[in-house]
C-alpha cells in the first residue's frame, strides 16, 4: 500500500452498507472503528472491480479512512447536523498512525493526505473539488489548506507516543 487517503462520508454519524463498500475503515462519532467490506489489499489491483472505490483517479494502492458525518455540509458557516466530533477525529488520527506503521507508509503530503488535497494535486480526476476534508468542526480555527498538515502532525504525534 502506498498511501492513506482521509475522507468524511458526507453521511450521518455511523456507517451504512454503501459507505462500508467505499472505505476500508470508518470511524463513527463515538470514535469506534468499523471495518469496510474490502481490505486495504483489495486496492492493490483495481482491475477486478473488487476494491473500495473511495478516490477517483487514485484508488490503486490507496487505503481509505473515513470519518462518519458531515451530511449536508455546505461550507464552514453551514456545516449540517452531523459535525465530526473531537473523539472521532482523534480516533481516526490514531488509526492512521497504526496503518502507517503496519504498511510502512511515511507521513508526507504525498502519502498521508485528504481527498481534498489529492483533488488539488490531480485536477483532471473526479477527486477535484471534493470538500473532504476542508473543515474540522473540533478545530474550526483551521483554514482548508492547513488541515492536511494538521492531520499529519497529529498522526506523527500518535506514532511517537
Ligand atoms: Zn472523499
Amino acid at each position: 500500500m502506498k498511501r492513506i487517503i482521509i475522507h468524511w462520508t458526507g453521511g450521518i454519524w455511523k456507517p451504512n452498507e454503501h459507505e462500508r463498500e467505499c472505505y476500508h475503515y470508518l470511524i463513527d462519532a463515538t470514535g469506534k472503528k468499523h471495518e469496510g467490506i474490502f481490505k486495504p489489499e483489495d486496492n492493490e489491483n483495481c482491475y477486478d472491480g473488487k476494491y473500495a472505490q473511495h478516490i477517483g483517479g487514485g484508488n490503486t494502492g490507496s487505503i481509505g479512512v473515513a470519518l462518519c458525518g458531515m451530511f449536508r455540509y455546505n461550507n464552514r458557516f453551514d456545516i449540517g447536523i452531523y459535525p465530526l466530533t473531537k473523539i472521532q477525529c482523534e480516533a481516526a488520527f490514531k488509526l492512521i498512525s497504526e496503518l502507517c506503521k503496519k504498511y510502512d507508509i511515511k507521513i508526507t503530503p504525498e502519502t498521508v493526505l485528504t481527498h481534498y488535497e489529492f483533488g488539488k494535486s490531480h485536477p483532471k480526476t473526479s477527486s477535484y473539488g471534493k470538500p473532504d476534508i476542508t473543515f474540522l468542526p473540533p478545530y474550526s480555527y483551521l483554514e482548508a489548506d492547513e488541515i492536511g498538515n494538521f492531520i499529519r502532525n497529529k498522526v506523527k504525534w500518535y506514532l511517537n507516543n
